[in-house]
């Protein structure tokens, strides 16, 4: 199949087509300042214990990636008792059974006084292909699972326009566990300090899954996932392969800026198509 073919397929696997948009729809969490093609000599590469040098910003503006989430039930919120903070190094020794079990009673950081529920992470324990998320909505905060709703559906239709599916080879986790909300409860990406609370059990996961490619699902994960400046902007992040503790990192759009943002939908093929490049070619070596 040829690229433009492929291309094809994938807008339509995504349900939308060719769809056209005026440009200044994009948001200022996901707005992309270059061209596409603009050059991007940058590779960054970051260890799982590298510092976090700075905070990552905290878009306070309505119109985030998480806005399109579409609104379910609130379910009844338990009380959360507090528990002694678990040493990083703990962490990093447990297997899947002890990480959902201390995840799913978490009081690390505020996001757990808020949350219905931890939303761990659902697909393949020994996938080759890992997407990474920012955290839960609304939606993933009441079923318990990533990537679900509007957002959800666009990811699964990603996932078969590269030619998989969801649990098979395929493992979706977020930066944060818990669902962080602004004072009007509605659903914002996670803190610096949430972020690097929560860091430590995606490390565990990563450990465990050790994928061959890692996709970062929005600027949020990206910066997270690479300890990078938080001003570092879209155009700089994508187009590249990062590295994660050795392991290849692509970055592209989060699905929900994609659904309000039609037009980019075919910088994310090109993201995804240099993911599977890279993939191949990891897996060839
Ligand atoms: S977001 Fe992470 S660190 Fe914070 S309470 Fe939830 S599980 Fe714990």
């Amino acid at each position: 199949m040829s690229d433009q073919n492929r291309r094809v397929a994938f807008l339509n696997e995504m349900g939308l087509g060719p769809v056209w948009s005026r440009r200044g729809a994009a948001t200022l969490l996901e707005q992309d300042d270059a061209p596409a093609d603009a050059p991007v000599p940058v590779i960054s590469s970051v260890t799982a214990s590298a510092p976090v040098e700075k905070e990552l910003r905290v878009a306070e503006n309505t119109s985030s990636a998480w806005a399109d989430v579409a609104p379910a039930k609130i379910a009844a919120i338990s009380p959360v008792v507090t528990k002694p903070t678990i040493p990083v190094t703990e962490v990093a020794q447990m297997d899947w059974e002890q990480l959902k079990s201390v995840v799913s009673t978490c009081t690390q950081c505020d996001l757990c006084k808020s949350r219905t529920q931890t939303v761990f992470g659902v697909g393949d324990q020994k996938a080759r292909w890992l997407f990474v998320g920012e955290g839960p909505g609304r939606n993933e905060d009441f079923q318990g699972l990533p990537f679900v709703g509007p957002a959800g559906k666009l990811l699964d239709n990603m996932f078969v326009a590269m030619g998989m599916k969801r649990g098979e080879n395929t493992y979706i986790a977020n930066i944060v566990k818990c669902r962080p909300t602004d004072s009007n409860k509605r659903d914002r990406p996670p803190a610096g300090e949430e972020s690097r609370s929560c860091m430590p059990y995606l490390e565990r996961q990563i450990a465990l899954i050790n994928p061959t490619v890692i996709v970062a699902l929005g600027k949020t994960a990206a910066l997270s996932l690479l300890k990078l400046d938080p001003a570092t902007p879209v155009s700089k992040l994508r187009g590249t392969v990062h590295r994660y503790a050795g392991l290849p990192v692509i970055v592209t759009y989060h699905p929900a800026y994609l659904l309000r943002s039609p037009a980019d939908k075919g910088k994310a093929w090109a993201d995804l198509c240099l993911a599977m490049q890279t993939y191949t070619g990891s897996a060839d070596a």
